[in-house]
Parts: C-alpha cells; sequence; structure tokens
C-alpha cells in the first residue's frame, strides 16, 4: 500500500514520493496572532498535526515548519486599540495560542518561525526579486513584485488573471505600475513599527514572509505546503511567484489545502458574530472531544461545528474508553493467539487502507466504531476466542496518530463519572442503595416502583444495565 494525496496544483490524486528518500519537508502557513485563536485556527493546526504523525508512522523524518505572522496591518491596529506595542502585544498571542495548541495535543512543529525573526532573510529576497527584474522600489520605498514577470501565475489556483489590466488604485497603493502586482516591503508610515531596508524604514509584506522562512528552514524545494483552502488564492499563488522567480525550480511537489470552518451551517464571521473561540473550547471540552470531533471528517472538506458535534463527540470518546477500562480488567489468557493476530492484521489494515488515502481519518473513525463495536460484542458474551486486551492494545497504537484514547482509560473514564456524580449530588453508595431498592421491587412484582427507581437515576444522569452478571450502572453523557 502506498500513501496518495491530493494534491491541489494537479487537481489529482498523486503517489507520495518524497524529493529525497525518508525526508519529508513540509512548510503550513500558521496564525497571524492579532488576537484569540478560534475553532479555524485549531482545525488546521490538528489537520496538519495528524499528516506530520502519520508520516512518521510511515517511517519518514518529518522536518514541519510553521510560522505566526507576527507583524501586520491588523496587529498593529489591534495593538494600538489595546495601547500596546505590536510586538509585545503579538507575543502575547503566541505564548497563549502556543498553551491552547498543546492542550489541544498538537505536537510542537520542528521549527516554529516567526515573521519578525527573519527580516534579513526578507530582505534578501526582496532584492534578489528585484536583481533579477521580478519586483520594483516605487518613488514612495513600497516593493512591489512584477506580476507579468512570472509566466506562470494563477497554477494553483488555476484562475485565469489579466495580465494586461493596467488600472492601478492610486489612492490605496500610489506608485504601483500594474493593479495585479502585489506588495513585499511596505513602507513605514510615521509612528509604525518598521526595520531598516535598502528601501528606507518599512515592514514585509505578507506573501514574502512564507517563501522567505520556507528558503531559510527547508531550502529551495519543499515536499509539501499546506494551510487553509482560503490561502489558495492569493497567498499561495504568490508564494510560488516569489520563490520560483529567484530559484527557477519548482517550489513545492504537493499543494495540501484544508477546508473552511462552519458554525451550525454558516460561514464563521465577525459580523455573523458566531466565532468560536479555541480557549472556550477548551474550557468545555478535552482534547480528544475536540480531536475526534475535527478529525470525524474528511480535512479538505469544510467542517461543520454543529451545537451537538462536541457533544455527541464527547459520548463516542466516553465509549470508547469504557471499553478499554472493562478491557483492561478482563483476563484473556485462554484466547486464541492465531484469531486475535487475523483481527488485528485485519484492523491494521483497514486503518492503513483509509490514511494512504489522502489521510481520510473520517474513514478510520468509521472504521473504528466498527472495531469498538466487535470489542463490546466480544465482551457481552461468557466467553471470547479473541485477546481484547492485545486487539484494544492495537487500537490505542494506532490512534496515536490521530492523538486520541492516548489517555489511561480508567482515569478517563472515573473522572467524568465523578464529574457527573458531583452534578448530580449523588454518591456510588446511594446508586447502589437505589439497585437494590429496584431488585427488591423488581422481586415483589413492584414495577411502578422499579421503574420510579430507573427514572429518578436517570434524571440524574445514570443510566442502570441489567446484565445476566446483574445490575450495573453508568453515566449518561
Ligand atoms: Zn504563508
Amino acid at each position: 500500500m502506498t500513501l496518495k494525496v491530493y494534491n491541489v496544483l494537479s487537481r489529482s490524486k498523486e503517489e507520495f514520493i518524497p524529493l529525497t528518500p525518508g525526508v519529508v519537508k513540509m512548510y503550513a502557513c500558521g496564525i497571524t496572532v492579532s488576537g484569540d485563536a478560534h475553532i479555524g485556527h485549531a482545525y488546521q493546526s490538528v489537520v496538519f498535526d495528524v499528516i506530520t504523525r502519520y508520516l512518521q508512522y510511515l517511517g519518514y523524518a518529518v522536518k514541519y515548519v510553521r510560522n505566526y505572522t507576527d507583524v501586520d496591518d491588523k496587529i498593529i491596529a489591534n495593538a494600538a486599540r489595546a495601547g500596546a506595542d505590536p510586538i509585545a502585544f503579538a507575543e502575547k498571542y503566541m505564548a497563549q495560542t502556543d498553551t491552547e495548541m498543546d492542550a489541544l495535543g498538537n505536537a510542537r512543529p520542528t521549527i516554529m518561525a516567526r515573521a519578525t525573526m527573519c527580516i534579513d532573510d526578507i530582505i534578501n529576497f526582496v532584492q534578489k526579486l528585484i536583481d533579477s527584474g521580478h519586483a520594483y522600489v516605487s518613488p514612495y520605498g513600497d516593493v512591489y513584485f512584477k506580476l507579468d514577470s512570472f509566466a506562470e501565475y494563477g497554477k494553483l489556483s488555476h484562475i485565469q488573471v489579466d495580465k494586461n489590466d493596467t488600472g492601478v488604485r492610486k489612492d490605496t497603493e500610489p506608485g504601483k505600475q500594474n493593479d495585479l502586482d502585489f506588495a513585499l516591503w511596505k513602507s513605514a508610515k510615521p509612528g509604525e513599527i518598521a526595520w531598516k531596508s535598502p528601501w528606507g524604514m518599512g515592514r514585509p509584506g505578507w506573501h514574502i514572509e512564507c517563501s522567505a522562512m520556507n528558503m531559510k528552514y527547508l531550502g529551495d524545494q519543499i515536499d509539501i505546503h499546506g494551510g487553509g483552502r482560503d490561502l489558495v488564492f492569493p497567498h499561495h499563488e504568490n508564494e510560488i511567484a516569489q520563490t520560483e522567480s529567484v530559484t527557477g525550480k519548482q517550489f513545492a511537489k504537493y499543494w495540501i489545502h484544508c477546508g473552511l470552518v462552519k458554525v451550525n451551517g454558516q460561514k464563521m464571521s465577525k459580523s455573523l458574530g458566531n466565532g468560536i473561540l479555541l480557549k472556550d473550547v477548551l474550557a468545555k471540552f478535552d482534547a480528544d472531544t475536540i480531536r475526534f470531533a475535527l478529525l470525524r471528517n474528511t480535512y479538505s472538506a469544510d467542517i461543520d461545528i454543529t451545537d451537538s458535534l462536541l457533544p455527541e463527540s464527547r459520548k463516542h470518546i466516553y465509549k470508547m474508553y469504557s471499553a478499554c477500562a472493562t478491557v483492561m480488567a478482563r483476563d484473556f489468557a485462554d484466547a486464541d493467539v492465531a484469531k486475535t493476530d487475523a483481527k488485528i492484521t485485519e484492523i491494521v489494515g483497514e486503518f492503513e487502507r483509509a490514511m494512504n488515502d489522502n489521510f481520510n481519518t473520517l474513514e478510520v473513525i468509521a472504521a473504528a466504531f466498527g472495531w469498538f463495536n466487535f470489542i463490546n460484542t466480544e465482551l457481552a458474551k461468557k466467553s471470547t476466542a479473541y485477546d481484547l486486551k492485545r486487539i484494544a492494545g492495537k487500537i490505542v497504537e494506532l490512534f496515536s496518530v490521530l492523538n486520541i484514547l492516548q489517555k489511561n482509560p480508567v482515569d478517563y473514564v472515573n473522572d467524568i463519572k465523578e464529574n457527573v456524580l458531583a452534578k448530580s449530588g449523588l454518591t456510588v453508595g446511594d446508586i447502589k442503595k437505589s439497585i437494590d431498592e429496584r431488585l427488591i421491587a423488581k422481586q415483589n412484582k413492584d414495577w411502578a416502583t422499579a421503574d420510579r427507581v430507573r427514572a429518578d437515576l436517570l434524571a440524574h444522569g445514570i443510566v442502570l444495565k441489567d446484565t445476566p452478571n446483574g445490575t450495573t450502572w453508568d453515566i449518561d453523557l
């Protein structure tokens, strides 16, 4: 089985063959730290975290670079509004975002790049573009990329731009030769944060930072360039134009874009006021639940955060951990080794088939429902031929690629149970007393009392299960 990835550049699924055998160089555009991280940032970060983990599972050494845009118009404006220094403002949100991404279970990228830490690299890059005739300096100290100097412009987004259009928006960007040219370097407005350059005081444009950071940390060519789908045009198109104009080589071999986040079917936007901040989600749900919700989707599709998505995910995660906890408490010494091996081979096959098909985590989770159904069915039998401990152990190992189910299942289940009990005001002793009361009522054929006891517990979030070995209780999430 080989890994196939959907390459936005060719608009087709291609076999994944890195430039250097055994090594993957990946860059994903990160966050502009102008405020709190939202669920869209979380989605993109989780997607590229899982892609990294799967490439590592396949045995690749992955060098993953992710950037923070820590200077731009919005950061400057928001910092000014807060009466803060823009760099200190950006640093505050970078630190906060790092903490939140850790809490979400994302591994830190190999390199966390920052635009303001690469100013010299950016200036050198811009100078190379000027020297080779791909860029020009305006009379106002701005530098623009000369779009008609790059013949392949549009090859990623497949957008046809009219390169003969010479309408210039003189009001917003005076000194531009062509309306389509884009800024590489912006001259400083009075009082604005600025760095010294051959063209006067100023700061980098957004697109150039990614080209410069790619070259600095990963070289002329990379295997995978990622980001959200909203970055295809113009950001990634501009990155290609900048980098390939300097190197004369293909920049990224595979372009991977994840979908956008919707909230209850609507686009998430400031104006609609339906934004979901990551810190608010983390306050209500654990990382397993959030990752499960975000990964129960094909990454390239948009994801709809409905009101029921996270509560539903929590139920699924609880059931999976519960099954693992039950398995851990049982002994499978008499299990059939060959039958168990065959089941494990089947599970690994399903997992790798799904992940090799363009990192299809939706398919993995669908398969996992089947695996846990199997475990629960076997657990309900008087005896099983399978070593469920080994099978559950393998599932947990595979799920390390999603970084889900990696906690101690007994602790996880107990924590949630304790939470529900604390909210209900009941103790384990109260529940046992109710179970006994119901048993006596049933023996006396007093069905009304038996039903009332069950209903009372359910109203407190406790569900009773009658099994051949007696009545057990669980929480009803
Ligand atoms: Zn970028």
